[in-house]
Parts: C-alpha cells; structure tokens; sequence
C-alpha cells in the first residue's frame, strides 16, 4: 500500500488548489534531489510531484477522489481512466492528451516576449547547474521535468498565442556528449567499487546483519574512473544554457492548466531521454470580464431611463461588440445571456455564453431640468414602489 497524494503532500482532502501548491512549493524545496541529502529523495521528489500534477487538475483529482489511490494509479498505467496527470513519458500530459488532434501544439514560430518565473534559479541555483539525473541506479535515467510559469491575458487565453520565452536551464554538454570525459580518455575500473558503480557495506545492528548498498561516489556509480575530464562542463556533463523556446497556447486554456514540452526538460543521462518542460498558464484578471468556467460575465451600467424603457446597447464581447436589446423594466441586478459570446472551449468546439449583469445607476447629480422632471414623476406617483411578485427571488437566482 503506498501513501496516498493528499498525505504525500501534507494537506487534508479539502484542501484548496492554492494550499496543495503551496504544500507542494515548500515539500519540493525540501526534497529536491539536489538540495536533499536524504537518500530517498528523489523517489520522494517524483511523488509529490505527481501529487502536485493529479491534485492541481480539477479532472484528474475528481477520478483520483472517485477512483481511490491505487484504482486511480493501475488505471493510469493501463491508460485507461483518469491518464490525467503528468507521470509517464507518452500520452503524459497533465490534461490528458494534449496535443492530440492538431498535431505538435509547440511548434515553431515567432511570438511575442513571454514572462518567466524565477523557479529554475530556485531549483538549480547555486552548485554548478549539477543536473538531478542521477546516475548509477539499474540503468540511464531519464532527465527530470522542470517547470515554470507563463503569464497571459484573457485575450490570448481567447483567441490561443505563441509565445517566445528563455529559460535558463540544465543541458546536456555539447562537448562530451554528457558523459564528462572527452571521447578518447583512457578509461580505469574504479579501484574504490571494483566497476560495480555500488558499494555494498553490511553493518551489525541490534536488528541483526543490516546489507546496504550504496552508489559508488568515487566513480559516480559509472564503475570506471577516466583520465581526463571535460573541461566544458568540469565533468558534470551538463551545462547550463539560456534556451529561447516557443510555446503554443491552446485557446480556452484556463488559469492553473499546464502544458508541456516533451524533452525541452533536463537532461537525463547520456543516450537517455530529457525530461519535459512543464509550464504552468496563469491568466491575468480582466479589468472588464469575469470568468467562470467557459463563460464570462460583463457589467453593464444603465441609466434609470434605459431600464424603463429598454435600449439597444453595444456590449463588448473580448473580440469586439455584440448589439444587445436591454428589455423595457430591465431590474438592476437582472442579468441576460448572450450564448456563444463567452470562451472558447478548450479542444472543444464551441464557446461558453456571455452574462450581461445590469446594474442601473442612480444619478449623484441632477441639473434643473432633470430635478424638475424626476419631481414631475415622483408627483405622478412615482414615490410608490410597486413590487412585482417573485422580484426580489429572482434577483437572487439572477447568478
Ligand atoms: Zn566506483
Ligand atoms: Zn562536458
């Protein structure tokens, strides 16, 4: 029985997008194998982020919740149900089958400049830019996936974007092809394991003989020790490098969905694949459009005369303006659905509707005519404020 994703974490089975990532961030600064001495590390590194990317994707974390921990993993493996979530290389992305359809979603082409977070310096700042993938345990390894985030605003996320970004990260050294000795070194078995790559120490404890085998750290666990170093990437076999990538954002992408670039990741050990870029969307707030889901929702302000006697009104829609007729006896807070007006759905046809939310606005000042005119009014009978049945309800459900 392996731990559950919400224990892996630390946090409870309500918990919030927000503290699930925040869990994550401070877990992942703890585990991170470069910064971790604790043997496991990496295992643990991998599961939190695995738990990170199935508990972050509201549909993968719906299956997970449905399904259990271990329905949910062996469906994964099977491919079946709930493939959300990143985890195994093909068919992995976090959404489950990005990508399909239309072909590579990061091809190339030029866009334009894309933010970046800062996350790299935080995972490989420091040290040398010593890659993760670490070496020596049953065979290559493949390299990790990094990540980062992509800011973009409500219009890209309507009608999809390119966007050009640099990230600073891990690469495999051009010079020795990653394996941190020229070509034609001269090659010695490692006299400290014998050219296993592992040590094996049994040590006598109260529970009796304890046997444990550890990864040779005078050859790096490669079993052969070489004469000469590269001198690109000081034996390391990798280099850090700034990289200009370019993505493709799916319109209908939504706040908090990640993509990801197969093999833009770091690299792994040599003749071994890299591991993926994973690049968290984050949607600017719109100043004028709220956003639920596929839809948006718009405020409109009316004047007391427009509500009463209804009006054709331009209504921004976010690639232009849609004419709308405000009804006569429009209440303030009623809102109107203008289907097809909102998002895109993602890999979807279609779009998401508009909700038109009136507001009427009372007037603050009045000149003269307009005084004498409400007086008018008032004088007519105005000042009774007749209630229709079920108004106030359906102010209430207007949302
Ligand atoms: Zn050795
Ligand atoms: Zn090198």
């Amino acid at each position: 029985m392996s731990e559950d994703f919400y224990s892996a974490l630390g946090v409870s089975q309500d918990a919030s997008e927000d503290e699930i990532k925040r869990a994550y961030r401070e877990k992942a600064t703890e585990y991170h194998p470069d910064v971790s001495d604790e043997p496991d590390a990496e295992e643990k590194f991998k599961r939190i982020k695995r738990a990170k990317e199935v508990l972050t994707d509201e549909e993968a974390r719906q299956a997970y919740d449905r399904l259990g921990h271990e329905n949910f993993e062996e469906a994964r493996k099977r491919g079946g149900a709930g493939s959300a979530g990143g985890g195994g290389r093909g068919g992995g992305d976090p959404f489950g089958g990005f990508g399909g359809g239309g072909g590579d979603p990061f091809g190339g082409g030029a866009g334009g400049g894309g933010g970046l977070g800062d996350i790299f310096e935080q995972f490989f700042g420091g040290n040398g830019g010593g890659g993760f993938g670490s070496r020596g345990r049953g065979g290559p390894q493949q390299g990790s996936d990094l990540r980062t985030e992509l800011r973009i605003d409500l219009e890209d996320a309507y009608e999809g974007t390119e966007r050009q970004f640099t990230v600073s990260r891990p690469e495999r050294c051009p010079d020795c092809e990653g394996e941190g000795h020229p070509p034609d070194a001269d090659a010695q078995t490692c006299p400290e394991c014998e050219g296993q790559g592992q040590i094996t120490q049994v040590r006598q404890t109260a529970m009796g003989r304890v046997q444990q085998v550890q990864t040779c750290r005078h050859c790096e666990g490669e079993g052969t020790l070489y004469d000469e170093t590269c001198s690109t990437c000081s034996g390391e076999g990798q280099v850090r490098n700034e990289a200009t990538l370019t993505v493709t954002v799916p319109e209908g992408i939504h706040e908090g969905q990640t993509l990801r670039m197969e093999g833009e990741g770091a690299p792994g050990d040599p003749r071994a694949p890299n591991g993926d870029l994973l690049i968290d969307i984050r949607v600017e707030q719109h100043p004028e459009f709220e956003r639920r889901d596929d839809d948006l929702v718009y405020d409109l302000a009316i004047s007391f005369p427009q509500a009463v006697f209804g009006d054709t009104i331009q209504v921004p829609t976010i690639d232009g303006t849609v004419e709308f007729d405000l009804p006569a006896g429009t209440q303030s807070g009623e809102t109107f659905r203008l289907e097809g007006k909102g998002m895109p759905r993602l890999r979807r046809r279609g779009h998401g509707d508009l909700h038109v939310l009136s507001q009427v606005v009372t007037p603050e000042e009045l000149n003269d005519e307009q005084r004498e005119a409400l007086e008018d009014f008032a004088e007519a009978g105005g000042e009774e404020v007749e209630v229709s049945q079920g108004f106030f309800k359906r102010l209430r459900n207007s949302l």
